[in-house]
C-alpha cells in the first residue's frame, strides 16, 4: 500500500497548506471577526477532515484552495476559512448538540462532527441529502444524523440546540430557529436576499432568552430557498 500511504500523504501535505490560507484570512479579517486565529479545538478538526471525499473527481484536485467548490444541483461547498470561521463562531463544545441547515456535500457537518457530540442536518434537496448521509456514514460519522426537509423550520423534534450554523443566505433570521436555540447558545446565519450584500451574523442568546446579533463579515452565499 506504499502508493496509497503516498497520497494520503499529499492530501496531508496540501491539507497543511489550506490551514495556512486560513490563517492568513483570519488575521486579515482579525478586526471584523474579532478573531485572531482558530481555536485549536476547529484547528484540529479542520486538519482531520478530508474535503477532497465530499466533492466529485474533478473538483478534487482543488479541495484545499480556500475557495467554495461547485457540488451539483447548483450549490457549493463553501470556502474552508468560512467553515472554520463559522464553526469558530458558535464556540462548540464537546458535549454540545448542534443543528445545521444546509447540508450540502456533508462538509461542514464532519467538521462539526469533529468536535461536538451530535450534529443534525437538514438539506431541502434530496440527491444531496442522500449523498452527504452516505458519504457521512462511509467515513465514520456515526454521530451525524442527515434528513430531508426545509431549514426554515429548523428540527424541532431535536430541538433546544447549543449551536446552530446555517450554510445558505437568508432574507431574515427565521424565528422557528432562533426559538430553537438554547439560553446560552449561539447562531451564525448569512442574512441577506438576494442581489443584497449578505453579512454574516452571529446571534446569542442569553441565560434570560434575551437575544443580541452582530454583524460579523459580508459574505457570498447560496441562497436559503423557501420550501414547500
Ligand atoms: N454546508 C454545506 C454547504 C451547503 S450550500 C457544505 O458543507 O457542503 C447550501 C445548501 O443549503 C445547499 O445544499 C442547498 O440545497 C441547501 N438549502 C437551500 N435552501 C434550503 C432549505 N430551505 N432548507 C435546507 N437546506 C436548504
Amino acid at each position: 500500500m506504499l502508493a496509497g500511504g503516498a497520497e494520503a500523504q499529499d492530501w496531508r501535505t496540501l491539507r497543511e497548506r489550506m490551514l495556512a490560507e486560513i490563517d492568513a484570512t483570519y488575521a486579515e479579517t482579525r478586526a471584523e471577526t474579532g478573531l485572531a486565529a482558530m481555536s485549536p479545538r476547529v484547528r484540529a478538526a479542520m486538519a482531520k477532515v478530508e474535503r477532497h471525499r465530499f466533492v466529485g473527481p474533478a473538483e478534487r484536485p482543488l479541495a484545499y484552495r480556500n475557495h467554495p467548490l461547485p457540488i451539483g444541483h447548483g450549490q457549493t461547498i463553501s470556502q474552508p476559512y468560512i467553515v472554520a470561521l463559522s464553526t469558530d463562531l458558535v464556540a462548540p463544545e464537546p458535549h454540545h448538540v448542534v443543528l445545521e441547515v444546509g447540508t450540502g456535500s456533508g462538509y461542514q457537518a464532519a467538521v462539526l462532527a469533529e468536535i461536538v457530540k451530535r450534529v443534525y442536518t437538514i438539506e431541502l434537496l434530496e440527491p444531496l441529502a442522500r449523498q452527504a448521509a452516505a458519504r457521512l456514514a462511509e467515513l465514520g460519522y456515526g454521530n451525524v444524523e442527515v434528513r430531508v426537509g426545509d431549514g426554515y423550520a429548523g428540527w424541532p423534534e431535536k430541538a433546544p440546540f447549543d449551536a446552530i450554523v446555517v450554510t445558505a443566505a437568508a432574507p431574515a433570521i427565521p424565528q422557528a430557529l432562533v426559538e430553537q436555540l438554547k439560553p446560552g447558545g449561539r447562531m451564525v446565519i448569512p442574512v441577506g436576499g438576494a442581489g443584497d450584500i449578505q453579512r454574516l451574523v452571529l446571534l446569542a442568546k442569553a441565560a434570560d432568552g434575551t437575544v443580541t446579533r452582530r454583524n460579523v463579515l459580508p459574505v457570498r452565499f447560496v441562497p436559503l430557498v423557501p420550501g414547500k
